[in-house]
């Protein structure tokens, strides 16, 4: 049920059974994006599947206009695709508050049988919302729409338009419905105050020797590759293999770059993060980014000793796939990787491309991109409107330390990151690292709790755009 505007406190509360079944609703429906790249061999999805995917977005739309009849009477829907674009329009409609993004497709869930609850069942119980969903991105999709329902039926209404961007294809980079949704504010000339998606959340012990946790709102983010390695071989017996097979030598250039990854470098926004973060430091690390541009480099290497922070300060690289040979006596005539990076500001898909030939220095191994590219965002910082969520995440979080950082992966935002003047990635949900596997892994849920947060959040945003001149 909606609840009173007023009467909420900032934190702590868990959300009713009926607000917890809308999202629960929305987590059975089986919408799944699966990215197929091209070089992997895998069939492309048959005809049947995509019916059967078009009924499940179906039954989610159905269901958003079922369970918010407020919004679906007096917003403007526009669909791409099942992708849904809402306008909430402002009493002066010349001007754009903010776009909304949030996305309505999922990852697959591959091991359904280690989930405590299968996966698309939307189990609730006294404390957690269960599956593939339910923290990406779907709480997000329904958060807002609770929090424009009350806000509406509290007679609100924003000064500057509103924005939601519901895509449908998120996880496979977005072209069908991000990019139309862009397109369309683009061409209507659209310049907002503030864009607001996934990306950063609030996180308990993740950032070594601070104590409170931390509230990181991401305000850019690394760009993503996957480079191919390939090697083609005659092939023949393996009784007679010559010094190497071609296994052996995609083997050794996988080791070459997995060995000399790019180098460290500290940006704007990671110095800007730690300034953020040094009054919740002890005194001796404190003393130490006192002299943050000659510390520099002792900096840089404390973060890259460990993976969550080793991502801020280099374009990371991971190998993921690797294919060769059919049977043990037959030598492979075909061996080939996938290694994917995430690019920090700085750095370019073109030079990571031109590392890897740097670095594997073999002419008889190819590298290629393979997939979906995207550089990073191209300077990314706190813009003008980013205090208005850093105090919305102190109300709603106020024992929270609250920071910028980096998304380290590829989210809808960078389709719509010329549209606005401050762009912030973030929700304020309490997660621990624990937590974050299962967000792409198992048993994904989210408290009650932090399903209230997030509605309040939302809430206070509407409240704040309608009362400001901003
Ligand atoms: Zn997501």
């Amino acid at each position: 049920m909606s609840t009173n505007l007023e009467a909420r406190p900032s934190s702590g509360d868990p959300v009713d059974d009926a607000t917890a079944e809308r999202l629960a609703v929305a987590l059975r429906c089986v919408t799944v994006s699966r990215e197929e790249i091209a070089a992997s061999g895998a069939d492309p999805d048959s005809a049947q599947a995509q019916t059967s995917l078009d009924t499940e977005f179906r039954r989610l739309g159905a269901h958003l206009e079922e369970s918010f009849p407020r919004v679906h009477a007096e917003l403007e829907l526009e669909k791409f695709g099942h992708s849904r674009l809402y306008t909430w329009r402002g009493i002066d409609d010349t001007r754009t508050a903010a776009l909304l993004l949030a996305h309505q497709d999922v990852v697959p869930a591959d091991e359904p049988g280690r989930w405590t609850h299968p996966p698309f069942a939307g189990v609730v119980d006294e404390e957690f919302i269960w599956g593939r969903g339910a923290i990406d991105d779907k709480s997000r999709v329904l958060a807002i729409l609770e929090a424009a329902e009350s806000a509406l039926a509290a007679g609100l209404r924003p000064r500057h338009t509103v924005y939601f961007a519901f895509g449908h294809d998120e996880e496979v980079f977005g072209d069908t419905g991000a990019v139309q949704m862009a397109n369309r504010l683009r061409e209507s000339g659209v310049r907002a105050d503030l864009l607001l998606d996934e990306g950063g959340v609030i996180t308990d012990g993740i950032v070594r020797d601070v104590r409170v946790p931390v509230a990181t709102i991401m305000v850019g983010e690394k760009g993503y590759a996957t480079v191919r390695l390939s090697v083609t071989d005659a092939g023949g017996h393996s009784s007679m293999p010559g010094r190497q097979t071609a296994i052996g030598r995609l083997a050794r250039a996988v080791s070459r770059v997995q060995d000399h990854p790019m180098p460290l470098r500290i940006t704007p926004v990671v110095t800007d993060m730690l300034a953020r973060l040094r009054p919740h430091l002890p005194a001796a690390k404190r003393r130490l980014l006192g002299f943050a541009g000659a510390a520099a480099p002792v900096v840089a290497r404390i973060l890259a000793a460990t993976p969550q922070t080793e991502s801020l300060v280099r374009t990371t690289t991971a190998p993921t796939v690797i294919r060769g040979g059919v049977k043990a006596n037959v030598l492979p005539q075909q061996a080939e990787a996938l290694i994917n990076f995430r690019i920090l500001p700085g750095d370019t898909v073109e030079s990571v491309l031109a590392h890897c030939r740097r670095t594997v220095r073999d002419t008889q191994v190819s590298i290629e991109l393979v997939g979906m590219s995207a550089e990073p965002s191209p300077a990314p910082a706190p813009g003008p409107q980013f205090d208005l969520i850093a105090e919305l995440t102190r109300q709603v979080a106020p024992e929270a330390a609250v920071t910028t950082g980096l998304v380290p992966g590829a989210t809808d935002s960078r389709h719509y990151d010329d549209l606005a003047a401050t762009r912030c990635n973030f929700a304020p949900v309490r997660l621990t690292a624990a937590d974050l596997e299962r967000i792409h892994g198992n048993d994904e849920r989210l408290s009650r709790v932090n399903y209230a947060r997030l509605i309040e959040f939302n809430r206070r945003l509407f409240t704040a755009l309608a009362e400001s001149d901003r």
